[in-house]
């Protein structure tokens, strides 16, 4: 379906409203999910996902947005993979487990953090639309798809190259949002993205530290462009 929309994100999120920075011309589908369409469907994508996809959180609109993204990542059906809360300093984060070390590729075991303490950096996930939490956990499903790819050489030289080196997480960060784009959560991820920029919650230091290593809105519309025709 080609659509063509002014993309004007005039969402509002508790007691704070987006402000209409962003104004792009897309050329493909726009569609949103929107949580109300999902909220009955949890049994459904439990039964389709099986038991390699774990999702042990109360959070039913996490849940779900967790299993809508996994849709876009066919690659992923067989991967081993947990969603769970914790204190974290970043608002999501994909990691395999420890336990890798010992096993094959094949055979790993993958987790999703989200952080639940909404007074670290003002971000915090129950403030993001279902739509936008598609398209950040869409991010972090391209991290893990990443990581199915490597071998466990190439995975502990990835981390040690990840924790020391600032270009090293550009490039990872970078490539996981065209990747996102790629699997058909372009639009999801520039929701996503564009609340980020705009909410008067995010700590100046958080957004300016995080901004520097990912795609811009603009970079992100760019992109969507070049794949959505
Ligand atoms: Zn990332």
């Amino acid at each position: 379906m080609r659509l063509l929309l002014f993309l004007c994100l005039l969402t509002t999120f508790g007691s704070y409203a987006q402000k209409c920075d962003f104004q792009f011309d897309i050329t493909c589908d726009t569609s949103k999910f929107d949580f109300a369409d999902y909220k009955d469907s949890l049994a459904f994508y439990e039964s389709l996902f099986g038991r390699k996809k774990d999702a042990k959180i109360d959070d039913e609109k996490l849940k779900l947005a967790f299993y809508v993204a996994l849709r876009y990542y066919p690659e992923l059906n067989d991967a081993n993979l947990n969603l769970n809360l914790k204190s974290i300093n970043t608002t999501m984060q994909a990691q395999p487990k420890w336990t890798f070390i010992f096993r094959t590729k094949e055979n790993r075991g993958y987790q999703i953090l989200i952080n639940r303490d909404n007074t670290i950096n003002g971000m915090y996930y129950k403030d993001l639309s279902f739509n936008s939490l598609v398209g950040w956990i869409g991010h972090e499903l391209a991290h893990i798809l990443d990581y199915s790819k490597k071998d466990n050489g190439e995975m502990i030289a990835f981390i040690a190259d990840y924790v020391t080196s600032k270009d090293r997480v550009r490039k990872t960060e970078t490539r996981a949002d065209k990747e996102t784009i790629r699997h058909g959560l372009g639009i999801q991820l520039l929701d996503g993205v564009t609340f980020f920029h705009n909410s008067k919650r995010i700590s100046h230091e958080y957004r300016e530290r995080k901004k520097n290593y990912y795609l811009s809105p603009e970079e992100i519309v760019a992109e969507i462009k070049q794949h959505c025709d």
